[in-house]
């Protein structure tokens, strides 16, 4: 099954157009601008993010467009083509825990900006995506960025990546009350077509490592398990605590000081964060070994490091579910070279590593595995290191 959008600039130009003329329809005039932002996969560096760790994501072709215009009256219109419903109000009115629903991502976007002292007046703003929403493929911070980037834009202001991307985490933060990373929001901003992004979240020095699997013969292969949402977001409060509470038990400012893994282990009463703090000390190792690898061209050294990083997820951080270890499984007895969870886990997307000529065995595996254990039907595709976040007109 291809992708529902392809990588070429030919059709990411397209989208674009269309997401104008859908803004011209819904609010009878044209849009001052179109922003694009990606979704994205983590290739490997899972939960790390909140942990002062190291994350190696990479963009999607699959992308949020936002085409928008300024108003000088502070109303505020929100419409997405996702979305059935559509809201107005005015930019002074949001605040954290007022906006139910997908336009909490925007109108967070204008009162972070306008807590941060941007002159942000009204808007209008219409929303049409091809990242599937909730699959762990962070379609709300390419929603977040995009509105972020949107909103400072059309009021004269160009805040830099680095600003868009901590605004972005705020929007999710402290206006939704979603306590992530900075993995996501970095990914959509920051990536590069045929890399991933190599990120020290401590710091936020980036490197673009080269990661082109087409170009070796390969794919990455992902299957979307569809797999109901498991009160997502009280499982991952849960593990950020555990990590906090870990670090504080140590003695570290983050997990991510933890340099001699054995003593922190037995310095441990609960063996809950012992294997909370085992999964996000050898999966920042994991990391870095991948990217040795990637910056040597070896790319089918990684296959072991992505399993390795899910056995982890699945038995020391405890965020798979049988859809995701079914999928793991059949991929791996199919002959992928690594199959992993990606994203914060409880459902979502795996990924494989997997040599061209073995990609559809590998989703006939999947899919065969899913109607024995009688699961809804997955649904596969093959993902491309694409562009990040940019303005398109
Ligand atoms: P993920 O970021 O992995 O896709 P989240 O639960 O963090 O999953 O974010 C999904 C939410 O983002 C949706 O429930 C919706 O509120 C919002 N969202 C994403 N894409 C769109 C869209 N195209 N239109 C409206 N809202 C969207
Ligand atoms: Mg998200």
């Amino acid at each position: 099954e291809a992708p529902a959008d392809g990588p070429s600039p030919v059709n990411a130009d397209r989208r674009a157009e269309q997401a104008a003329d859908a803004f011209t329809r819904h609010f009878g005039y044209a849009p001052e601008g179109v922003w694009a932002a990606p979704g994205r996969i983590n290739l490997i560096g899972e939960h790390t993010d909140y942990s002062d760790g190291f994350v190696l994501p990479f963009a999607l072709p699959h992308t949020l467009h936002a085409a928008a215009a300024a108003r000088a009256d502070g109303r505020v219109r929100l419409r997405s083509l996702q979305a059935p419903e559509g809201i107005e109000f005015d930019v002074t009115e949001p605040a954290p825990g007022t906006v139910e629903g997908w336009a909490a991502y925007p109108a967070g976007a204008l009162w972070v900006l306008r807590q941060e002292g941007y002159r942000v007046d009204g808007l209008d703003l219409l929303v049409d995506s091809t990242i599937p929403s909730g699959a762990g493929l962070s379609s709300s911070a390419a929603l977040s960025c995009a509105a972020v980037m949107a909103g400072a834009a059309l009021h004269g202001a160009e805040p830099s990546a680095s600003q868009v991307i901590r605004m972005a985490r705020r929007v999710e933060n402290d206006f939704v009350g979603m306590p992530c990373g900075v993995l996501d929001q970095s990914a959509s901003m920051l990536s590069a077509q045929g890399h991933a992004l190599f990120m020290d979240t401590r710091t936020m020095e980036t490197e673009q490592v080269p990661f082109a699997p087409d170009r070796q013969g390969m794919t990455v292969l992902v299957v979307d398990t569809r797999a109901p949402h498991r009160l997502v977001e009280g499982h991952y409060a849960d593990r950020h605590r555990a990590c906090q509470e870990a670090a504080k038990a140590l003695g570290v400012a983050a997990l991510r000081d933890v340099t001699d893994l054995e003593a922190a282990l037995a310095a441990l009463a609960s063996p809950e964060l012992r294997r909370r703090v085992r999964h996000v000390v050898t999966e920042n190792a994991r990391v870095l070994d991948t990217v040795d690898h990637l910056r040597a061209g070896r790319l089918r050294e990684v296959g072991p490091l992505l399993t390795a990083s899910h056995m982890s997820l699945r038995d020391d951080y405890e965020v798979t579910v049988p859809e995701v270890d079914t999928a793991v499984r059949a991929l791996l007895a199919a002959g992928a070279l690594g199959a992993r969870i990606t994203g914060g886990g409880f459902g979502g997307c795996v990924i494989a590593l997997v040599e061209r000529e073995q990609v559809e065995e590998c989703g006939w595996a999947v899919e065969e595995a899913y109607r024995e254990e009688g699961f809804t039907a997955p649904s596969l595709f093959e993902a491309t290191p694409s562009a990040g976040a940019r303005r398109m007109w």
